[in-house]
């Protein structure tokens, strides 16, 4: 008999595929790393805190003994993408790397690409940004601090807990935003700079539709290189290599 299939989560994918491995009784735990106040939760089974590193994924893998892991996390989740590599191998677990595929520029987008959040900083302030929209998320913030002049429109799920450049107002929502709603933001404060991470997915994509829409130029932070060996971009891939490999029964 196969274990759970492990799901490390905290973005729509992986409540999505959640959703449809239950849906057809598969035995799944979701992890959740417990950053966000009041998170959505996944169907099924879910844990909710960081495993201890390498190790602790190992053991926790050793002691469960799932069928596969599938790492459904944030493009930008690096350390537990990178940990979950290490820890399957260590453990001899499949491990499948579900990624959304990355933002392209389009016709008349003005994107700056950045390699991370300080080379980000540096380009706002390069740009003589007068008010810029950060939609970075909370962790990411800090790197700004250390700009005086522009004001800061800092949209974010939970407030930061960090340091905040001094001219700044925090905007709390979560997505998805539409391309009306993102317009009116982009207008109503003035922005003349949207800083962003390379995310990809539609449920966030509306501000680069009103970007270019009004000429607005983009810091783009291109995503961590990729650690895992087998990635697959859909949902449906996903669940079609967990059917195919037999590790569950959902179809
Ligand atoms: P990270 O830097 O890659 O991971 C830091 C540590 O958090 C990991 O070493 C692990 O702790 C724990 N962790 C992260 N994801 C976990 C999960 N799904 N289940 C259990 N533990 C987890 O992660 P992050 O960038 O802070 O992201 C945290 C979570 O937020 C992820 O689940 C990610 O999918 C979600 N998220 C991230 C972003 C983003 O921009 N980074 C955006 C939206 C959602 P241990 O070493 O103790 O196991």
């Amino acid at each position: 008999m196969t274990g759970p299939i492990l799901i490390l989560g905290g973005t729509g994918e992986a409540r999505a595929l959640a959703a449809r491995l239950v849906a057809d009784d598969a035995d799944v735990v979701s992890s959740l790393a417990g950053r966000v106040q009041n998170p959505r939760l996944p169907d099924g089974e879910v844990r909710i805190g960081g495993f201890g590193g390498i190790d602790g994924l190992v053991a926790w893998l050793r002691e469960h003994r799932p069928a596969a892991v599938v790492d459904a996390t944030h493009p930008f989740a690096r350390q537990i993408s990178a940990n979950a590599v290490a820890a399957t191998d260590a453990a001899g677990v499949p491990l499948l790397r579900l990624l959304r595929p990355a933002w392209v520029p389009r016709r008349d987008d003005r994107w700056t690409t950045v390699a991370d959040i300080d080379e980000a900083a540096k380009a706002v302030g390069a740009a003589g940004a007068a008010r810029v929209l950060l939609t970075t998320g909370r962790q990411d913030a800090g790197a700004f601090a250390r700009l005086r002049s522009p004001w800061f429109l800092i949209r974010v799920v939970d407030p930061p807990t960090g340091p905040l450049p001094p001219r700044h107002e925090v905007l709390r929502s979560r997505g998805p935003y539409g391309l009306d709603d993102e317009r009116e933001l982009l207008r109503d404060n003035e922005i003349d700079v949207l800083v962003t991470k390379n995310s990809g997915g539609e449920l966030t994509r509306a501000k680069l539709d009103a970007a270019r829409e009004l000429s607005v130029p983009v810091v783009m932070v291109a995503r961590p290189a990729e650690t895992a060996s087998r990635i697959v971009a859909t949902v449906d891939e996903a669940v079609a290599w967990l059917k195919s490999a037999g590790r569950s029964d959902a179809g």
